[in-house]
């Protein structure tokens, strides 16, 4: 009922010819796997020409993140109005915007209501901290997390959300696929409580953290999981493709 989604977020990595190579590498490979939705999150600077190179493909882009005005005296920022046309997706209170950016859940909310008002899905991001996790607050902060980001908004299911625990982004130290499944299972209960259950049931939400080609089957195999935001894996083809393809595979026999 849900199209898997695997989403590759290259952070702020690959120059123009870099990324134009790494696109390449991956695209024919990438094109021709069914039943399962591709995006690429490259740098603002190179969405437009991956664009072109994407052309005809069944491949998707997505930004990092956007601000939340169409236009104006916000020297630095990306406008939606920007990005419409190119991307299809946004990613949106990424843990790194949220820790080295000071973005709150309130900055956070401003987004994912403009994103969607402009026809760009938001990949809301959400996740709790290592020291959150241990003191076995990782419910309280990702149900805050969901109910901030979400304030004020009408339910849909053009929304995709990430559930990213902290200690498990670019740590090599990935959740468990049943760890995950259950924090994202709480994340779909509190959809159905501030939206209601169809909807909460028609979301997409992904795990993110250290997710590779020897651990994607695990976290795919979790009936509540609809696939992954990939960090560092993305960044190579072969392991994208893997990742993408295993995807498919598992999800098809589900
Ligand atoms: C991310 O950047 O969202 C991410 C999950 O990174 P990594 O896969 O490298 O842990």
């Amino acid at each position: 009922m849900r199209r898997p989604l695997i989403s590759g977020n290259w952070k702020m990595n690959t120059k123009l010819e870099e990324a134009e190579d790494l696109v390449r590498a991956m695209l024919t490979q990438l094109d021709s796997i069914d039943n399962v939705e591709k995006v690429l999150c490259p740098p603002f600077v190179s969405l437009a020409t991956i664009k072109e190179i994407i052309k005809g493909t069944s491949i998707k882009l997505g930004a990092q993140n956007m601000y939340f005005e169409d236009k104006g005296a916000y020297t630095g920022e990306i406008s939606p109005s920007m990005l419409v046309g190119i991307c299809d997706f946004v990613i949106l209170g990424h843990s790194e915007r949220r820790q080295y950016f000071a973005e709150t859940d309130e900055l956070v909310n401003k987004k994912v209501k403009k994103a969607l008002e402009s026809g760009l899905k938001p990949i809301l991001c959400v996740g709790e901290s290592l020291e959150d996790n241990e003191a076995s607050r990782t419910e309280q902060k990702i149900t805050r997390q969901v109910n901030a980001g979400l304030s004020g908004i009408n339910p849909t299911s053009q929304l995709v959300i990430a559930y990213e625990p902290i200690w498990a982004i670019g740590t090599g130290k990935a959740a468990t696929g049943k760890q995950a499944n259950a924090t994202i299972n709480l994340v779909r209960n509190t959809l159905a409580n501030i939206w209601n259950q169809e909807t909460a049931k028609a979301v997409r939400i992904l795990y993110g953290g250290s997710v590779t080609g020897n651990n994607i089957a695990e976290f795919i195999a979790e009936p509540d999981i609809d696939g992954a935001l990939v960090g560092g894996a993305s960044l190579k083809a072969d392991e994208f493709v893997r990742i993408v393809r295993q995807t498919a595979n598992i999800k098809a026999t589900q």
